[in-house]
């Protein structure tokens, strides 16, 4: 059963929000409507999973007592990390195919600033397909599928060593467009299976910019580094949980890190739901791309 609640939760909180009233009224009142809704909903999803069959999250085949059929499961179980010839710090594909634990070229050259950065998958069908279904459509299904999922595998990999969760933040425009920020409500979930603080404003975008995705590879960078900023967290000695939908260039979780290590964090693990499939060589475009302004800026300097 998919269902798209919270672009209708928004509606409907615009709708019935009265025209008067101070701004704490008017917010009282749309987290009143925002609960009833919620309330209302879960009922009515209960019904139905329990009047209509379920279907596989990917190729919407029936399926009884599971998000995903036993065929789709099997390609979802194939993650990237089982690749061989990993680097430690990406878990890509490293320099030589002799030499496993390695750092990867993009790595050397355009480090990460974390620990590690693991996924679960590949950003392509049918995983681009639900994801783009969890974060635009609403699919709330898929959301608890992803929570579940990645919280079984942050404590594989973890064994309990995280303080504090952190998220990557969404532009205002963004989550103002869709009234809900998908991305937090997974983390909210995994934060309780992982029995782990979850901070949702410790990293900010205080201004609208750019969305990453509408932006060349070569870009993400600048615009990333240039618009994120630290929330007022203490954070100093903590090991950090940083939490991404798609990593495409590992230009957000640059930024993040960036801003975390400054702020005297520990140590920081970063995990995405999926990365691009080409993850490796668009990390080296921006690389060079940031290397050709630094150059610019540097002549016109001596100028
Ligand atoms: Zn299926
Ligand atoms: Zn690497």
């Amino acid at each position: 059963m998919r269902c798209s609640r919270p672009p209708l939760r928004k509606k409907i909180i615009e709708m019935s929000l009265p025209s008067s009233g101070s701004r704490q009224a008017r917010s009282r009142f749309r987290n009143a409507v925002s609960a009833v809704y919620d309330y209302s909903a879960a009922v009515a999803e209960e019904t139905c999973t329990l009047l209509l069959p379920a279907q596989c999250l990917c190729c919407s085949a029936s399926v009884s007592h599971s998000d995903v059929c036993t065929q789709c499961d099997i390609r979802l179980r194939s993650r990237i990390q089982e690749k061989q010839y990993s680097c430690n710090t990406c878990f890509e594909p490293a320099l030589h195919p002799h030499s496993p634990q390695a750092p990867c070229l993009s790595c050397m050259l355009f480090p990460l600033g974390v620990v590690t950065l693991q996924s679960l998958w590949s950003y392509q069908h049918p995983v681009e397909d639900m994801i783009k279904s969890w974060k635009y459509g609403g699919n709330e299904h898929a959301s608890r599928y992803f929570a579940k999922e990645l919280s079984r595998f942050i404590e594989a990999q973890l064994k309990g060593e995280a303080d504090l969760i952190v998220s990557i933040p969404s532009s205002p425009s963004a989550t103002r467009g869709r009234g809900y920020f998908p991305l937090g409500d997974m983390c909210r979930v995994i934060s309780r299976n992982l029995n782990c603080p979850y901070f949702p404003l410790a990293l900010r975008f205080p201004r609208s910019h750019r969305s990453q995705s509408s932006l060349p590879i070569a870009d993400r960078v600048r615009n990333m580094a240039a618009t994120m900023t630290l929330g007022s967290l203490e954070i100093r000695g903590k090991n950090i949980l940083l939490i991404d939908d798609v990593a495409t260039t590992g230009a957000s979780i640059h930024a993040a890190s960036t801003l975390l290590t400054r702020a005297g964090a520990r140590e920081i693990r970063a995990f995405t739901l999926a990365r691009s499939p080409r993850f490796q060589a668009n990390r080296l475009k921006a690389c060079l791309s940031r290397q050709t302004d630094e150059t610019i800026k540097t002549r016109r300097g001596r100028r």
